[in-house]
């Protein structure tokens, strides 16, 4: 999986949500989808920061999409059968999302206005809560990885945790990286401790690490020098499709590159859709229902821009990832990232069939009252 994140790029790929989805939508049109025919559909996560762009695809698809989506952005592929039959146009838009605050240039933070204290919180606190555990794992293992001199030989300490390997479930080092072993086995360790153990250094690592680890009778944690190559993760978690833990099943084999990046939540996102994205294609274009039908379906990441004094709702950003297109007459084919912001790029921001959301509503409101009826005819 390490192939995973190798091509999206985020930073110079980035469009207001405001000016995505015109865009989307006149992409569509130009493929020969039907105006006034075309029923969107979101997966996105439950939080309340994803209702913006949701608001922005009924004004511009002049229909409330139908909801595809489950908590922590992920695609529920049962609904495929019923969503096909809601409109004669499909057009399905997954995103996993990562809060931004501008005041401190963090991902992951998201201010809410509706909490007391207008605090920042996690965002995707689904995705922060699946990562908490490994982020955990992590830190300990940041601080219980040391290095020494001891009589003169440059040695690992670890501590015995990290060296059991009957655990069910913990972060486990890849060891013959650190310890020089003997002929392929762990040697005997170099001098026992209470709570861990010294082991001469394996001398690649130490040519890769600086000098300043080692200083004779001081024990100087590895910390972020332990990076993603050095260890795995081992844990049970449900193989139940689209089930609870369908998130972590999606990020567990990145966990490593995950937690040891700059900004985890954002990383986390970027897994998450492009899991996502190749699962579900797989999905759509095995499914009945959609035979025949124009149908586009589009991933990418949200960034929700914390909203500051006097705004409503958040400033969101679309990373586009990756689009399949099919068309009525047969046509069918994949867009990679760069193709994709390319063909958005190519389509303008002015749409004329948008809706005007207030004029809608008044228009709803000014109707005359609908009897509903209980009496039998
Ligand atoms: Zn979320």
């Amino acid at each position: 999986m390490q192939y995973l994140m190798g091509d999206f790029k985020i930073s110079e790929r980035m469009m207001r949500f405001s000016l995505f989805v015109p865009r989307l939508y006149n992409l569509c049109r130009s493929y020969g989808f039907e105006k006034g025919m075309i029923m969107p559909s979101r997966a996105f996560c439950s939080d309340e920061n994803q209702g913006f762009p949701i608001i922005l695809i009924t004004k511009h698809f002049g229909a409330f999409p139908f909801n595809h989506g489950m908590v922590g952005g992920i695609v529920a592929t049962d609904r495929h059968g019923a969503y096909a039959h809601h409109g004669k146009d499909l057009v399905i838009i997954q995103a996993s999302h990562v809060g931004y605050e501008p005041e401190t240039g963090q991902f992951g933070a998201y201010r809410r206005l509706q909490v007391d204290d207008k605090r920042q919180d996690a965002s995707c606190g689904k995705i922060l809560g699946v990562m908490d555990w490994y982020l955990k794992e992590y830190a300990f293992a940041k601080e219980n990885i040391s290095f020494s001199i001891i009589d003169g030989k440059a040695v690992v300490l670890i501590d015995n945790q990290l060296l059991d390997h009957n655990r069910e479930a913990g972060i486990f080092l890849n060891i013959h990286q650190f310890v020089a072993m003997d002929s392929g086995n762990i040697p005997e360790p170099f001098k026992v401790f209470s709570t861990s153990k010294a082991f001469r250094i394996n001398p690649e690592l130490k040519n890769r690490l600086p000098k300043s680890l080692w200083q004779e009778g001081k024990r100087v944690p590895v910390g972020k020098k332990l990076t993603a190559n050095l260890f795995y993760f081992k844990k049970r978690v449900s193989e139940a499709l689209e089930g609870r833990d369908q998130l972590e099943r999606n990020l567990s084999h990145s966990m490593p590159r995950i937690v040891t990046s700059t900004f985890p939540g954002l990383l986390a996102a970027q897994v998450n859709t492009q899991v996502e994205f190749d699962r579900a294609y797989r999905t759509i274009v095995s499914e009945d229902s959609y035979k025949g039908k124009n149908l586009a379906f589009i991933a990418g990441i949200n960034i929700d821009i914390s909203p500051q004094q006097g705004q409503l709702f958040p400033i969101t950003k679309f990373v586009p990832w990756a689009a399949y297109v099919q068309t009525r007459d047969g046509e069918a084919f994949l867009l990679e990232q760069k193709e994709l912001l390319e063909a958005l790029l190519s389509q303008s921001t002015d749409n004329p069939d948008r809706i005007e959301m207030s004029r809608a509503i008044q228009a709803m409101e000014d109707t005359p009252e609908v009897k509903i009826e209980f009496e039998s005819q």
